[in-house]
């Protein structure tokens, strides 16, 4: 739903957040952010592991 505002924190030491209603960019989002920053390969099902009501 349009109304169902989710969220991603990653490492509090890295501070990175983002709050969307589009998971789907939400997704894109943290696998770039933790290939980029984390030379991190984080798949789909793992930031939706990570992803919390906003
Ligand atoms: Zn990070």
């Amino acid at each position: 739903m349009e109304e169902n505002l989710k969220k991603v924190e990653c490492d509090p030491a890295c501070g990175f957040m983002i709050k969307s209603h589009d998971e789907k960019e939400i997704i894109e989002t943290v696998r770039q952010h933790a290939k980029r920053y984390h030379k991190k390969a984080v798949s789909e099902k793992e930031v939706k592991e990570m992803m919390k009501a906003a």
